[in-house]
């Protein structure tokens, strides 16, 4: 490439709003890593006006429409009721990946990605959150979220 060429390539990036970074993790309000290395965890969030645990986080509770609640830590382990494997979705994906439902002891039913492939998974197996690469942002990098693994 001539250097003319290259001067008018960046005078037409400059040009151009520069794009923010793409997010490189999924999400405050759904999942804590905490920094000091103690194990991962979902939130849940109880309604201070009538108690009903929620996840994730609604903008207002399906029971009583109230706004305000108070994060809690959910269980890190739960039952499998379902998986599957999929083969087509977000840009991104590492196809196949196996998502599934895990119910958690709180009586609440979460879906997410699970690590490994679908035919290591079979209903009522205990599973384990853990912290995973759910697909890649869209600068190339990955994004990381909650994933559930089996307990061994
Ligand atoms: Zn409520």
């Amino acid at each position: 490439m001539g250097k003319e060429k290259e001067k008018e390539g960046k005078r037409s990036v400059k040009k151009e709003k520069q794009a923010e970074p793409d997010i490189t993790f999924y999400d405050r309000d759904l999942f804590e890593v905490p920094e000091n290395g103690s194990p991962p965890y979902l939130k849940g969030y109880i309604c201070k006006k009538c108690g009903q645990l929620d996840f994730p986080k609604p903008s207002m509770c399906p029971s009583c429409w109230g706004g305000d609640f108070e994060m809690v830590p959910l269980s890190r382990k739960g039952k499998l009721y379902s998986s599957a494997e999929i083969f087509i979705g977000q840009p991104g994906m590492n196809f196949p990946i196996t998502i599934g439902y895990i119910d958690l002891p709180e009586n609440l039913r979460i879906f997410a990605q699970l690590e490994g492939e679908g035919e290591g998974f079979t209903c009522d197996d205990e599973v384990e959150v853990m912290v995973g690469t759910i697909r890649t942002n869209r600068d190339g990098l990955p994004i990381t979220s909650y994933k559930f693994k089996k307990v061994r």
